[in-house]
């Protein structure tokens, strides 16, 4: 039986973290002796993107009322046309919440934020992040079918091109009654979510009116801009930028984070990330722990310092 994972796209784009759950899906079926059906919903993005990384077959559901994300009839729209004991998920915000509707209506088990190949495929068996990530716990499915998320940045995007086919399903889902009532979009130029590189600072910038200097290396940087907690609740930044548990959770290739202490609040939606470099004048700041590299100095004097350096080099 073949081993299903959802591909997600931003306006018919692929995610990069699509890539990701595809590739995962890939490691089970080499696993199990089993091919990959990617499932997504009306996609502008050629399926070919999808076969570079082990999808054999690509299902493309094409339905007008599925324009807008609802995840109970994205759950609906995948139920229809899955038919497997595994689906992999991207762990982003869309298909998190796409993921436990189909547990509840398929009655299989659902293990979230997966790092690892499973341990075991029966049992499934897996690695996951947990406690917003200062653990990890091996979870065990104990229905007849697994829902697995793909935590992102975790397994990484691996090539493994193979020469598959695509299918169109129309189908016409009845869109639930929920109504978009806001819908922010990130002030940057890059979606703060997808960015590669992002430079965040805190408190430490003491007012808004200096973030020209944290937008001018996140320009050269080609990163986007993040801020914790309290700026934006003091108005200083825009509510999209906020990251940790209770904003964004992100995992860039690279994080820096400019005058931010480091509490674990903050840490829970950034300590994925794949290098860490913290700017802080105070020597004790906790950030330092979780840091691959870090500066101890004022960051009034170390950002454009570092601006410079990387414009130079840049040439
Ligand atoms: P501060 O703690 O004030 O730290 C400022 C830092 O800047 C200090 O380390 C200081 O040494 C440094 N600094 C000062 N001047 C300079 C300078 N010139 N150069 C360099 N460094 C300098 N926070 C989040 O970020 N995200 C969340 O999702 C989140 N969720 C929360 C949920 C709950 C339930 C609770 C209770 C709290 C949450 N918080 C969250 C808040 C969190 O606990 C911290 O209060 C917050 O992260 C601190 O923000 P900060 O680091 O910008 O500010």
């Amino acid at each position: 039986m073949a081993i299903f994972v959802y591909a997600e796209n931003i306006n018919g784009v692929y995610k990069k973290a699509a890539f990701e759950a595809v590739s995962y899906a890939k490691a089970i079926a080499d696993q199990a002796g089993d091919t990959v059906t990617v499932i997504s919903v009306n996609p502008t993005d050629s399926s070919d993107s999808l076969f570079k990384y082990g999808a054999n077959n690509v299902i493309n559901i094409k339905d007008e009322g599925l324009k807008n994300f609802s995840a109970k009839s994205y759950a609906q729209a995948v139920n229809e046309v899955f038919t497997g004991n595994t689906i992999v998920f991207p762990h982003t915000t869309d298909a998190s919440s796409i993921a436990p509707m189909l547990a509840i209506m398929k009655n299989y088990s659902l293990i979230t934020n997966v790092l690892e190949k499973p341990e075991n495929l029966s049992p499934f068996q897996v690695k996951r992040r947990a406690f917003s990530g200062k653990g990890f716990m091996h979870a065990k499915a104990d229905a007849q079918g697994v829902i697995v998320t793909v935590s992102q940045n975790a397994f990484g995007v691996k090539e493994n091109p193979v020469q598959g086919s695509e299918e169109i399903k129309e189908l016409s889902i009845i869109n639930d009654d929920t109504k978009v009532l806001s819908h922010e979009q990130s002030s940057g130029k890059l979606d703060l979510k997808e960015a590669e590189v992002v430079v965040s600072a805190g408190r430490g910038m003491k007012g808004p009116e200096n973030w020209g200097m944290i937008e001018e290396l996140a320009g050269v940087l080609g990163a986007a801009t993040a801020c914790s907690k309290p700026v934006s609740d003091i108005g200083w930044r825009p509510h999209s930028e906020h990251v940790g548990q209770t904003g964004k959770a992100i995992a860039p290739n690279l994080y820096v984070a400019v005058g931010i202490s480091g509490a674990i609040q903050h840490l829970a939606g950034v300590n994925s990330s794949k290098t860490i470099v913290v700017i802080n004048s105070d020597p004790e700041a906790p950030f330092f722990k979780s840091a691959d590299y870090g500066v101890v100095g004022d960051a009034f004097q170390v950002i454009p310092a570092l601006t410079e350096k990387i414009k130079a080099l840049k040439g």
